[in-house]
This record gives C-alpha cells, sequence and structure tokens, in this order.
C-alpha cells in the first residue's frame, strides 16, 4: 500500500510510495498549496481534463482520499467519474468515511 500527494489547484501529484520516512506533508513550496494525501489507488485524470479534476476536488474535498470502500455486502465500490455521480455518492457514502 504506497500513497500518493496531490495538489488540486495545480493538479500535480506525487507518488510516496510506501516509506513513511520519506512522506512529505504540509504545503507545496511551488504554490503553497496544502499537500493532500490521498490514497495509491488514485488514478489522476490528465491535467487538461478540466472535468474530470473537478470531480476529484469534490470529491477529496467532502473527505474521500480515494481509500477503498465496500457496501454492505463487501464489495468495492467504484469511484464516480462524473459530477452527477459524485453527489449522490458524496451523499450515500459520506458515512462509510467518518472516522
Ligand atoms: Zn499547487
Amino acid at each position: 500500500m504506497g500513497y500518493k500527494n496531490v495538489c488540486i489547484n495545480c493538479k500535480r501529484v506525487e507518488s510516496l510510495g510506501t516509506d513513511h520516512d520519506n512522506f512529505r506533508t504540509g504545503n507545496y513550496p511551488e504554490c503553497s498549496n496544502e499537500m493532500i494525501f490521498v490514497n495509491h489507488k488514485f488514478r489522476p485524470p490528465k491535467k487538461t481534463d478540466a472535468k474530470a479534476w473537478k470531480v476529484v476536488s469534490f470529491l477529496i474535498i467532502n473527505g474521500f482520499e480515494f481509500q477503498p470502500i465496500t457496501d454492505d455486502s463487501g464489495c468495492y465500490i467504484k469511484y464516480p467519474e462524473s459530477m452527477k455521480e459524485a453527489e449522490s455518492f458524496v451523499t450515500k457514502y459520506r458515512e462509510k468515511i467518518k472516522r
């Protein structure tokens, strides 16, 4: 299991691997935006795909950091790719990510 850092403003994605000693946290020196820790399963959209990045930002802001979530029968739930799906996804699965 590895992790990635993402800046949703610059659409920058960094792979952190699994070595916790190398994890960077805080803000990016380049843009001073916050680094957001996401699951390694996160597949960043193309930088030019503004629509897809809007969905990604929306999910992250709502606490979905691409951690695996399962439904009541234990099946993995696929992350949404459109804004419309993302809105119902967030409402439906909010309870699942509460810590
Ligand atoms: Zn940035």
